[in-house]
């Protein structure tokens, strides 16, 4: 089967993903092999080709918003049959077994393996995925439209979720890539006002169109304060201009697994019981919640679709903000 393969991490400027040939994987006890039809491209993979997470495999082949059709299963498969139309996210597997999990944390567990990560991914023409952890994908969405949902969609729900908002709140959303374009239109579902930070001029555009109420950049003044805020962004910087318009008691969720230092700043910024955090991964409820959603709604992703061998270049022009909305690959097949 077809790759993209990366065997060291390097800046995407080097494209360091090579399309390669691999053996066509056997799924294991309880796991599906999936034929990839479509693969989000996230920043995550951003951070992972070029090393700025610790890399517990390499070779390894990128991509954990996979959307594809079961082709055969593992021993003791039940959940899905061959023919379904799955998708497979980020959180590939958690142990069950840990603190974290027993209580309901399965994000923070401490042996979790993530898709593209610890396991090859979808940058494939098929990949493996345990199948108490893949999802049925609703019939509404296109291969296309459902990838975002996969990562940016699923974390973003998580974001909303832990920020606190209520319905008819004030939410700041900073940074506007794929996961914002989801999860405002989640908010606006809510009937909240949605305030967006970005400098990007495509990005603001979008944003108008989904609903914002207001939008600027992060060092602007909205005139209101914010009941929660979320940033997508990983500068560090956003986080004091964030809490500066953020409400008293209200909640600044961090949605990056990295990020640039966070500068230091006057207490005063999070005294009246502001809270500050982050969102680290999801679980297979929020993802449960998030997909079932998505299909009420309809959301509608903005999905910019880029052959299996141009990944190097979808990340490129995600790393330029040269995406509006979502990247995804598509996969044809042998
Ligand atoms: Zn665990
Ligand atoms: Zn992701």
């Amino acid at each position: 089967m077809k790759a993209m393969v990366l065997s060291a991490s390097a800046p995407i400027e080097s494209s360091p993903l090579i399309l390669s040939e691999l053996p066509k994987p056997d799924p294991g006890p309880g796991q599906i092999r999936i034929r990839v039809r479509v693969c989000g491209v996230c920043h995550t993979d951003l951070h992972t080709v070029e090393g700025e997470l610790e890399l517990p495999k390499l070779p390894l082949v990128p991509g954990h918003q996979i959307v594809g059709v079961v082709d055969a299963l593992g021993e003791g498969v039940t959940r899905f049959q061959v023919g379904d139309r799955v998708g497979v996210p980020w959180l590939h597997q958690a142990c069950g077994v840990c603190d974290y999990c027993l209580r309901g944390d399965e994000n923070l567990c401490e042996s979790a393996q993530f898709t593209g990560l610890h396991v090859d991914g979808g940058y494939a023409d098929y990949t493996l995925a345990p199948a108490p952890f893949a999802y049925p994908i609703p019939g509404v969405f296109s291969d296309a439209e459902a990838s975002p949902l996969l990562c940016a969609g699923i974390i973003g729900y998580r974001s909303l979720r832990l920020s606190e908002i209520q319905p008819g709140q004030r939410l700041g959303l900073y940074g506007f890539g794929a996961s914002a374009h989801i999860a405002i239109q989640v908010a606006r579902h809510w009937d909240c006002q949605v305030y967006v930070f970005t400098r990007t001029e495509s990005h603001r555009q979008l944003a108008r169109e989904l609903g914002a109420a207001w939008v600027g950049d992060a060092r602007d003044d909205p005139g209101v304060r914010l009941h929660s805020s979320i940033t997508f962004a990983p500068a560090g910087w956003i986080v004091p201009e964030a809490l500066r318009v953020l409400d008293k008691g209200g909640t600044l969720a961090i949605n990056a697994i990295h990020m640039s230092p966070i500068p230091e700043m006057p207490y005063h910024l999070i005294y009246h019981e502001r809270t500050l955090r982050s969102v680290a991964n999801s679980t297979r409820q929020d993802a449960e919640d998030l997909l079932e959603v998505a299909a009420e709604i309809p959301i509608r992703t903005e999905v910019h679709a880029f052959p299996l061998e141009e990944a190097n270049q979808a990340l490129q022009a995600l790393k330029a903000s040269r995406i509006d909305g979502a990247a995804a690959l598509e996969i044809d097949g042998e």
